[in-house]
């Protein structure tokens, strides 16, 4: 129902975790409580992460190693996080009936490796704690007044409708994946209202690289690999994990947690990867693992052998770099040397990267209001102090794992909880 009369306690524009979760912990203390979305629906992007499976949060208890990663900018959040950290979060979705499983690099999900799941619970609470939802409703309008200590009165929407609160809650998320509802509506909003933003960037993000071979085997993914990203000839740094081929390039975690170090080596020059397709074995081990299934496969063609030791889209890629003739060859026709060169191969997949995918594509952007211009105790704007801001609107690089959500759930709670002495 809606109640352009009526003065809520808190508005919130923006529908993702951040304002979800911000609208539960005030309402939950009794606040009454607006949530705008321009979508039809809520949490678009939530529903998306990890896959599907909605990586929640880093299972690293003690908030000083969970803030490591957030480099420089760790400073700005020990007192967001001395309030609702790691602990707090699975404590969180576990009491309100969300089972979560901590698995590899301490990634935390649901159970049920559900993201709408996580999801669901939040919708649930928003309604059990009386949160009033308004969908299809994009605010294009922040009203402020005052001179001297600032405040924020009003919202407009695109249908011509306002609405009045005590507070506002900005959390219409940074830059990527628009598609999913963040155009960057909030970035715009707070420099209107006098604020400084950092144009965003994808700091998380798959790369492309020039080789069509492996392009042509969009889809296929290895488990295990080794990952050194070369520049004039040196290893700049190396990374191990799943990797996955696109028709662009290459993705999956390892990647997306390489493409802001890339991107700096990009500034600087050529870039090329070298693909380990089994770092835990070496050359001479796996040519012997090799001839070992050779001898086994003597009368049979390499192409159709070859899969046995490779996954078969893998296999064909490999044998593409190599004349043709040779993947029709009978195996007792392969040469040492030439059983050597396919070895060698498959420890030094070379591409060159030719750059990143852009904003559309990124998991992670950066840029957004500068952490400077934010009372972070309780996670309102320094120049207006009724006007709160949440998540991904925030100027904070992060690798992927787990940390952005975390940062919505943090900052939703500490905002959400502060209602109540405003
Ligand atoms: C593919 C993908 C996978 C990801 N996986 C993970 C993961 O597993 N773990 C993790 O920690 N992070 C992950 N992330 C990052 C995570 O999704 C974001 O950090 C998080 O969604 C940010 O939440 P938010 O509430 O700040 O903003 P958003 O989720 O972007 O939500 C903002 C909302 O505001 C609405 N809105 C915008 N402008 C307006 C307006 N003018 N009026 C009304 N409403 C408006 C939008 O429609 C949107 O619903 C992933 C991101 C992507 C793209």
């Amino acid at each position: 129902m809606k109640n352009e009369n009526k003065q809520y306690d808190l508005i919130v524009i923006g529908g993702g975790p951040a304002g979800m979760m911000t609208s539960v912990i005030a309402a939950k203390d009794g606040a009454s409580v607006l949530l705008l979305e321009k979508n039809d629906s809520l949490g678009k992007k939530l529903k998306l992460t990890g896959g599907g499976r909605c990586n929640i949060t880093n299972n690293q208890i003690n908030p000083k190693d969970f803030l490591e990663v957030f480099g420089e900018n760790k400073k700005f959040l020990f007192s967001p996080f001395s309030q609702f950290a790691v602990k707090e979060t699975m404590n969180f979705f576990e009491k309100n009936g969300l089972s979560l499983v901590t698995e590899a690099r301490n990634r935390v999900f649901p159970k049920s490796q559900k993201a709408v799941d996580v999801f669901n619970l939040l919708e649930k609470l928003m309604r059990k704690n009386g949160v009033e939802i308004l969908t299809n409703r994009q605010v294009v309008k922040i009203n402020q007044s005052g001179d001297d200590t600032k405040i924020i009165t009003s919202i407009k929407t695109k249908k011509g409708e306002e609405f009045f609160a005590k507070n506002f809650a900005i959390a219409t998320g940074g830059a990527s994946a628009p598609k999913t509802g963040s155009t960057g509506d909030g970035f715009r909003f707070l420099q209107k209202l006098g604020h400084t933003i950092k144009k965003p960037n994808p700091n998380v993000v798959p790369l492309k690289t020039d080789s069509k071979i492996l392009h042509d085997i969009s889809g296929t993914s290895w488990s295990f690999c080794k990952i050194r990203f070369i520049q004039d000839n040196k290893t700049a740094f190396s990374k191990t994990g799943k990797i996955l081929f696109t028709h662009f390039g290459l993705s999956a975690p390892l990647i997306l947690n390489s493409s802001y170090e890339v991107k700096q080596l990009l500034k600087k020059g050529e870039v090329f990867a070298s693909i380990d397709l089994f770092p835990d074995t070496e050359e001479p081990d796996l040519n012997r693992k090799l001839w070992r299934l050779f001898e086994k496969n003597k009368n049979k063609k390499l192409k159709n052998v070859l899969p046995d030791f490779l996954q078969k889209q893998l296999a064909n890629a490999i044998l593409q770099y190599f004349p043709e003739e040779l993947a029709n060859k009978d195996i007792n026709e392969i040469s040492k040397d030439e059983r050597k060169a396919l070895v060698k191969k498959m420890k030094n997949l070379k591409m060159q990267i030719t750059g990143t995918l852009g904003l559309e594509k990124a998991v992670i952007a950066d840029g957004g209001l500068v952490l400077e211009e934010v009372n972070f105790s309780n996670m309102t704007s320094k120049l207006y102090s009724n006007l709160y801001v949440l998540g991904d609107i925030l100027n904070i690089n992060r690798p992927s794992g787990g940390y952005s959500l975390q940062l919505c759930w943090t900052t939703g709670y500490v905002a959400g909880k502060d209602i109540k002495n405003s």
